[in-house]
């Protein structure tokens, strides 16, 4: 059986002579790895599909639970994100996140537009503020949403200041109410930032904090542990 889906490589390894497996985040099916044949061989054809941060049109076979790719054509091949360190840190943070948090068969449509998005923005404009709107969106896809309200949840008194981030719901709280680990105000306005909503205050400053706490939040509440994320918030 042979099916089309959109989808974007988030890691692959080479196996066989020629060949590599491939692990893509699928329009609609979430997560899944596919074998690409012969794309080692100089000159193959479809070696580009094989390549990560490819976001393609997918053409795969269907056999006993085994994938393989037929064709495949270029959406984007965020080309820029090799030419700049920083991005290229990003963007692998972010396709290490869709591998960790994503499992096959989940809705993953919306997120796939998103982690295309970010890409692009990735190459064209803020890697940092690209990554954590990214991760919110990929933590809320989870099921793991993150608030960032203007005021504490549990007072309603109005957000500011020194105050603190619960791991379990995912939220703030003011300092007083004293729910989970302390906070910075920047950490917050950036995240409220990355939410979309209006903010102001340290930009990088606040984003590199964001992502330091979003990092323990998803070990958290995945058991799973990210690698390259921390090592592109060092690079900040
Ligand atoms: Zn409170």
């Amino acid at each position: 059986m042979e099916f089309k889906t959109d989808a974007l490589v988030l890691r692959t390894a080479d196996y066989g002579e020629n060949d590599k497996m491939i692990t893509l985040l699928t329009a609609d099916r979430g997560k899944i790895s596919a074998a690409a044949k012969g794309v080692r061989k100089a000159g193959a054809k479809l070696s580009f599909a094989a390549q990560p941060f490819c976001f393609a049109e997918y053409v795969l076979a269907e056999k006993s639970g085994r994938r393989t790719v037929i064709s495949a054509s270029l959406h984007d091949g965020f080309f820029g994100l090799r030419e700049d360190i920083g991005a290229f840190y990003a963007a692998s943070s972010l396709c290490e996140i869709c591998d960790k948090i994503l499992f096959e068969e989940i809705e993953s449509g919306e997120l796939l537009v998103s982690a295309a998005g970010s890409l692009r923005r990735m190459c064209d404009a803020s890697p940092v503020f690209a990554l954590l709107g990214f991760f919110l969106c990929a933590l809320k896809a989870a099921g793991y949403p993150v608030r960032a309200a203007e005021t504490c949840p549990v007072c309603g008194k109005r957000l500011a200041g020194r105050m603190r981030f619960d791991m379990e719901s995912g939220s703030f709280c003011c300092d007083g109410c004293g729910k989970g680990v302390p906070a910075s105000e920047v950490t917050y306005l950036a995240i409220r930032r990355g939410l979309g909503e209006r903010a102001e205050g340290d930009l990088l400053d606040g984003e590199k904090r964001a992502l330091r706490l979003l990092n323990s939040y998803f070990t958290y509440q995945t058991d799973s542990e990210l690698s390259t994320l921390p090592e592109y918030v060092r690079m900040l």
